[in-house]
């Protein structure tokens, strides 16, 4: 799998560095406050579960489940496979979590859809920000990196479903791109 590797972008330690800056400002945030960590499924697994451990504060946790890319690299449209029950929306102040904001159209799709479910509120926290990739207006409003146009994995971050389990961020070499994961080695 590292063999695969072009670059990485970011290592463990920036990751952990990063994260302590994110989750101090979600701490300020929401202190004095109830809230609900929502981490979009599969991507922000990695980061939620670092995120919350250094959140000292309550919190609750939920998961929704989202997609929009298919096997490839490209954005497709935004497909959700299950929401959080009724009483964990309704009412309750909603921090979505997710791996990356590309197009915007994932995290547009869920606050609209999470909004006419009945949460009181619903802010973002990102991973990465790609803010040259945006087609819908919309900024996170916590955010730990920002990346340059550049498909990245690692960290929870797939392509075609692999490379989730990488712990640093980075761009994968050419070649694999062109060759269809069946037809590589693991
Ligand atoms: P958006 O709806 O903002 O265009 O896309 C968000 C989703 O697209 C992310 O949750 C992620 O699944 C996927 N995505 C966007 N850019 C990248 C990237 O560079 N690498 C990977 N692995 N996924 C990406
Ligand atoms: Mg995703």
């Amino acid at each position: 799998m590292h063999a695969d590797i072009d670059r990485i972008l970011f290592s463990e330690a920036e990751i952990v560095s990063g994260i302590d800056r994110v989750a101090g400002e979600v701490t300020r945030a929401y202190s004095g406050r109830d809230f609900t960590v929502v981490s979009v499924l599969k991507g922000s697994c990695v980061f939620a579960s670092d995120l919350i451990r250094r959140i000292p504060i309550p919190l609750e946790l939920a998961f929704l489940a989202a997609s929009s890319y298919g096997d490839g690299t490209e954005s497709g449209a935004l497909e959700i496979n299950f929401f959080p029950t009724g009483n964990e929306i309704e009412g309750r102040n909603l921090l979505l979590v997710d791996d990356i904001l590309d197009t915007g159209r994932t995290l547009h799709g869920l606050k609209a859809e999470l909004a006419r479910r009945g949460a009181a509120e619903v802010r973002s926290c990102v991973f990465l920000d790609k803010p040259s990739r945006r087609a819908v207006p919309l900024q996170a409003d916590f955010r730990v990196f920002e990346v340059q146009n550049l498909f990245v994995v690692g960290y929870g971050l797939d392509y075609a479903g692999r490379y989730r389990n990488l712990p640093y961020v980075a761009s994968l070499r050419e070649e694999i791109y062109s060759s269809p994961p069946t037809a590589r080695k693991a």
